[in-house]
């Protein structure tokens, strides 16, 4: 009883924490400030090397080494390269995740571009993993006066990229799914987390940079097309054969011709790239293959548009008598910020970042593969203006630093402790009101039916 007595203000967590919120949240702050240093060396060492989706695999050591020097327990393997730490808290009540992608886009032009395979990180994921570890360095001293866990999750292969290849691990059963969290969440790697939040970067409007909260996102239907023609002489014996490159042309302006039929409610898109044109000039081409999405706010639309899209590059076939091959494969999710856990967020950015730079955000016609996660449990994704030029353009590059590795890991990681302290009230209250969209049961459905074609 004297115990207790004496020491109960500080073991007794479950009575009474050892600090005030306030001075967590303080704590916190100064961490994520003091650990600068580190943080943007792993930035920079992260941005110095980058990979494409799913190869991921030397940005994936560099954030295993990172969580060993921070003495964090770790898995790995999860979607090939995906890397999974966990701090816990003095009660494992819920878990709140801190999400990171590893992977680069392909932008040879960008002046940090991998000479070799044109990687380069335009869309900042390294500033995402800086991000996570921010958050995880802010939090480390504190865990004990939370009433939950923090998982800080480094994922793979967010942008859905190099179809034909991504396809092909599918076929050789290396992968069920092309995209990082959708596969994730096939392997069961959210199924022990209760909420999840990340952010992107994003163009700054104003030099002080701005947090951008609760963009919808439109969602998409991942697609591969072939063309089938026969090859001849180009010149001497075109008449022998069939232009499988003509095909796919009218096929693309076939879906030109259709575009004033989408409303501009839907924010629909169709953006195709041709993969493989024809073998050589003085043969008619007689493959051709054209990778894209048909993108669109909501799954109606997603769906509606997307016949009509193949019907329209059929007619493509159809026109030079060469056969049109569809394959229509899961794409993302529309995204869903839960409003809770966004009012907790606009509360922990208005101080850090003044209330005229913390806005809500604008439907975004761009996808992410968090929407698939916010389908299940509740989601946060803010876009933080902190870049010049825009996402995944040679101009890229970090305008606002501070809003960059301080000021938005500051937010995030504030407001976990809002859900988590005071014995995870905020968690319990986030997710007494959720409802999810989808469990994963109905949630592999959906995506094995697009797969089907249906
Ligand atoms: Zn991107
Ligand atoms: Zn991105």
């Amino acid at each position: 009883m004297i115990d207790r007595i004496l020491y109960g203000r500080f073991y007794k967590g479950d009575i009474m924490s050892r600090m005030t919120k306030e001075e967590v949240k303080q704590r916190v702050c100064k961490a994520i400030v003091d650990a600068q240093p580190r943080l943007r060396e792993l930035a920079e060492s992260i941005m110095a090397e980058p990979e494409l989706g799913f190869k991921e695999v030397k940005t994936s050591k560099k954030v295993q080494a990172m969580f060993d020097e921070l003495g964090i327990s770790y898995t790995t393997g999860h979607a090939l390269t995906g890397v999974k730490g966990r701090m816990k808290g003095r009660d494992s009540k819920y878990t709140v995740a801190m999400v990171g992608e590893l992977d680069a886009i392909l932008c040879p032009r960008h002046p940090r571009a991998d000479d070799l395979t044109g990687a380069a990180h335009c869309c900042g994921h390294n500033v995402q993993i800086t991000n996570m570890f921010a958050v995880a360095m802010g939090l480390q001293a504190v865990m004990d006066e939370l009433a939950g866990d923090v998982v800080l999750f480094a994922v793979p292969a967010e942008e859905m990229i190099e179809i034909d290849y991504r396809n092909k691990l599918r076929e050789q059963g290396k992968l069920k799914y092309m995209g990082g969290k959708q596969q994730l969440i096939y392997e069961g790697a959210f199924d022990d987390i209760d909420m999840a939040m990340q952010m992107h970067v994003e163009t700054a409007k104003t030099p002080a940079g701005e947090m951008g909260l609760g963009s919808t996102s439109n969602g998409f239907v991942s697609k591969l097309i072939e063309y089938h023609g026969k090859v001849a002489h180009a010149a001497q014996a075109p008449h022998e054969g069939i232009n499988a490159l003509n095909a796919a042309l009218m096929g693309v302006m076939g879906v030109n011709s259709i575009r004033e039929t989408f409303k501009e409610s839907d924010y629909f898109r169709f953006h195709p790239i041709i993969n493989q044109g024809g073998t050589l000039v003085n043969c008619v081409p007689d493959y051709v293959q054209v990778e894209s999405y048909v993108r669109a706010s909501n799954i109606d639309a997603i769906v509606d548009g997307n016949h009509r899209v193949n019907r329209a590059l059929k007619a493509g076939g159809d026109a030079v008598g060469a056969t049109c091959v569809i394959k229509d494969l899961p794409g993302y999710l529309p995204m869903r910020n839960d409003e809770r856990m966004n009012a907790l967020l606009r509360e922990n950015s208005n101080p850090i970042f003044g209330e005229a730079n913390v806005y809500q955000g604008p439907h975004i016609t761009a996808s992410t593969d968090m929407g698939d996660v916010s389908h299940l449990m509740p989601v946060i994704h803010p876009w933080v203006g902190c870049i010049n030029g825009v996402l995944h353009s040679a101009e890229y590059e970090i305008s606002v630093p501070d809003v960059a590795y301080i000021k938005t890991a500051q937010a995030l990681a504030m407001t976990i402790v809002d859900l988590l302290y005071d014995d995870a009230a905020g968690a319990k209250d986030v997710l007494d009101n959720f409802t999810p969209a989808l469990n994963k049961e109905s949630y592999i459905e959906l995506l094995d039916r697009i797969a089907k074609g249906e």
